[in-house]
């Protein structure tokens, strides 16, 4: 008896981990049912779990270290107010023109032409990222990835995908890039080919903590296209997992633009809320009274 990994299908299957399953399930009068649990039971007696994130027993044999309740936590992110191009989250609207544009946005400085973000870069979403990242847990990257396609719209036009690359050195220690593992789904329901357009020569700082010039001066020099012809005349789809100041795809945006992108539009599992705290404690009373959208 062998098994494979099977997710399964339906209009909640984003949240659905995928589960061990009989691999003869599909086949003419294979296992399923009780048998499968049963597998499924001494599997995961053998190999016994406990979740990432509330400690609590993991009933099912997965390779996803979290349990069925977590896995349901993620929740879209939800913002009164935001951009129209750069979805970045506002306390209000002032800064906001008639068509919902931000002041950056309008600025041209972005390089992109729209962003989209599945949800928001904290509490279990934070420590599933965190374990795509840093602990090898590469399962994750097909439920994550399925979260976020669908952050973007369904009629999204675009060619081709391009996951931000990583430095080789990260690539070696990590053993994949976690931007790439993300936009797998996306590219089996988008039906586009995933593209390797830009090279990361050096590894870089994180944003967070740096103005805007050291901004500019920890990403110069940091990517380059290795092969324009991959992009030249095509709209891509940037991917990344988590948006933080902007500035890294930012960088990528432009690159691909001069090397002779159509348009450039970006997805991100996660953001960071950047909003002052008061916008946030909004936010968490609006999701407790079930208003997330
Ligand atoms: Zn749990
Ligand atoms: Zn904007």
């Amino acid at each position: 008896m062998f098994w494979r990994w099977d997710f399964p299908t339906g209009s909640n299957s984003a949240l659905d981990e995928p589960r061990i399953a009989d691999s003869r399930r599909h086949g003419a009068g294979g296992l399923r049912g009780a048998a499968g649990n049963l597998a499924a039971f001494l599997l995961n007696t053998v190999i016994p779990g406990e979740c990432n994130w509330c400690k609590g027993a993991i009933r099912h044999a997965r390779r996803i270290p979290y349990c069925d309740e977590c896995l349901a936590l993620p929740q879209p992110l939800h913002a009164e107010h935001y951009c129209s191009r750069c979805r970045n989250p506002f306390q209000n609207d002032a800064t906001l023109d008639a068509r919902g544009v931000c002041l950056r946005c309008r600025s041209g400085l972005p390089g992109f032409d729209y962003v989209y973000s599945f949800g928001f870069f904290d509490g279990v979403l934070r420590s599933m990222v965190h374990d795509l990242k840093y602990s090898r847990v590469s399962p994750l990257g097909g439920y994550l990835g399925e979260l976020m396609a669908r952050a973007i719209p369904l009629d999204l036009a675009v060619d081709a995908i391009v996951p931000v690359p990583i430095h080789w050195t990260r690539w070696i220690n990590r053993g994949y890039n976690q931007a790439e593992l993300l936009a797998r789904p996306l590219a089996r329901r988008l039906q586009i080919p995933i593209l390797s357009p830009l090279r990361r020569k050096r590894t870089t700082k994180s944003q967070v903590s740096l103005t805007v010039s050291e901004r500019r001066k920890n990403l110069a020099g940091a990517f380059s296209i290795r092969d324009r012809s991959l992009v030249a005349d095509k709209r891509v789809l940037l991917v990344d997992d988590v948006l933080t100041t902007g500035a890294t795809i930012g960088y990528c945006s432009r690159l691909l633009r001069d090397a002779g992108a159509r348009s450039v539009t970006v997805v991100t599992l996660a953001r960071v809320d950047r909003r002052p705290s008061p916008a946030r404690v909004v936010l968490t009373a609006s999701q407790a009274s079930g208003g997330t959208s």
